[in-house]
């Protein structure tokens, strides 16, 4: 068949990867001039099945209501008069209870090790490479009550089989020995061997170089204005350079995702949940993480990517500007002045949008519309989730079953 995929992320070009792989005609329109110049360009880098799990959860809400009035808070939310916030944050509350919880964890999980097992795949057939590391994630809490949470975590870790290791403070500095030099002291630590990272950023733009070897075919600096029907059934797009034919499309729009598909009568509860990130360049010297810490204190994950840091965190919910507040910001590098106080970070922080669904799980697949497919709402797990999604995605595409349960990832689930 000849597929459109829209939107050239880090779950487009995976998308459009395997459905060439699959035997297709695959184009991928995109309106930025290159793969992976919007969420997926300075992520923070981490590969985690691991920690993959909904933001809802229970005692979230009085968690987050605290964060909003902490200093340096993690979470900030800018009201707008948009229905659509209002109902993604109603739903979000819905899901804190226990019962849903476990019921998305579990979602989540499974897509999570399944799109590990894809990339680990891909990397061993292609050798494609990404700054890639496998020195886990590293949990770091700086005081006993945050470290007493983590032993409530060990159990749903326990639960589905996910390696770890609660250490003391003393342990987190043998698994990181360069925060011997952070400007605090840790009570302890959960160390996620197993977990991974890499730049998402490089290994789409990589992965885009083998899909055309593979014959896709990029339109980039091309914007999508609308879907095209014919009736009940997609036959393409009109774009800023014209329509384009297609037999099947994918839509894989990041945040936007929402916007265009209710245009057609399709109602997503995708809304943009907005993160900051640094990135610093090492010198052979400086001291920084081997892999990746997590800083609970402020929510932000610092990861190595070959000879750079990224320090990356902060979730706004306040729309789809790329606008840079200072508040964001500014939590970002307390937390990366604190733990790595000799790196040297670009001037300029980055914003990306997260395509959060407010139950967690990404949805995956038919749509109700004829041959329009979606792979959208990966959140803050997507580059963890990009493999495998792409891979199921285009198996639905061909008609083939995929290989784990879809339960749970449907439209309309
Ligand atoms: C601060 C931060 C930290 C994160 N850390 C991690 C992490 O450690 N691990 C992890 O797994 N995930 C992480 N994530 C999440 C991850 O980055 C996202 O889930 C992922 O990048 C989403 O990919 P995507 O392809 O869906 O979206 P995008 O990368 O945004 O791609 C969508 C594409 O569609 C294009 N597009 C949109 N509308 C149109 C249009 N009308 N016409 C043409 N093109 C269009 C856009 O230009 C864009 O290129 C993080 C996110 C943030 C913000």
């Amino acid at each position: 068949m000849r597929v459109l995929v829209l939107g050239a992320g880090v779950i487009g070009t995976t998308s459009a990867y395997y459905l060439a792989r699959a035997g297709h005609e695959v184009t991928v329109v995109e309106r930025q001039s290159g793969p992976a110049l919007e969420t997926s360009f300075a992520n923070a880098g981490g590969i985690c099945p691991g920690f993959a799990g909904p933001w809802a959860a229970p005692g979230m809400p009085g968690k987050i209501a605290r964060l909003l009035f902490a200093r340096h808070a993690p979470v900030a939310l800018r009201p707008q008069l948009d229905p659509y916030q209002w109902r993604w944050l109603a739903l979000f509350l819905k899901n804190c209870g226990a019962e849903r919880f476990a019921r998305n964890k579990a979602r989540m999980q499974r897509i999570a090790h399944y799109s590990k097992g894809c990339l680990t795949e891909l990397r061993a057939e292609t050798g494609i490479a990404f700054d890639h590391g496998s020195g886990g994630v590293l949990q770091l809490f700086r005081t006993e009550e945050e470290l007493a949470g983590a032993a409530k975590a060990t159990r749903v870790l326990e639960q589905f089989g996910v390696a770890h290791c609660l250490l003391d403070g003393k342990g987190v500095l043998a698994v990181e020995p360069a925060l011997g030099d952070a400007a605090i002291t840790f009570a302890g630590g959960l160390h996620l061997s197993e977990d991974e990272t890499g730049d998402c950023h490089k290994f789409t733009v990589a992965l885009a170089q083998l899909a055309r070897l593979c014959g896709v075919t990029f339109r980039f600096d091309t914007r999508i204005t609308g879907l095209r029907l014919d009736g009940n059934r997609v036959v393409g797009v009109t774009t800023s350079a014209g329509k384009v034919d297609a037999d099947a499309s994918v839509i894989a729009l990041g945040s936007e995702a929402a916007l265009m598909l209710r245009s057609v009568g399709i109602d997503l509860p995708i809304y943009p949940v907005k993160g900051y990130s640094f990135t610093a360049e090492l010198d052979a010297d400086t001291p920084a993480p081997r892999s990746s810490v997590m800083d609970e204190h402020y929510k932000v994950m610092i990861t190595r990517m070959g000879r750079r840091i990224r320090a990356a965190g902060v979730a706004e919910i306040g729309g789809y500007d790329l606008a840079i507040r200072r508040s964001g910001p500014e939590t970002v590098l307390a937390s990366l002045r604190e733990l790595f106080p000799q790196t040297i970070p670009d001037a300029k922080p980055w914003a990306g949008l997260r395509p959060m669904t407010p139950d967690g799980p990404p949805y995956l697949g038919a749509t109700g519309i004829t041959n329009l497919y979606v792979n959208v709402g990966q959140g803050s797990n997507g580059w963890t989730q990009a493999c495998g999604c792409g891979r199921i995605v285009a198996d639905i595409v061909s008609g083939r079953r995929p290989e784990i349960d879809m339960d749970g990832f449907q439209v309309g689930r």
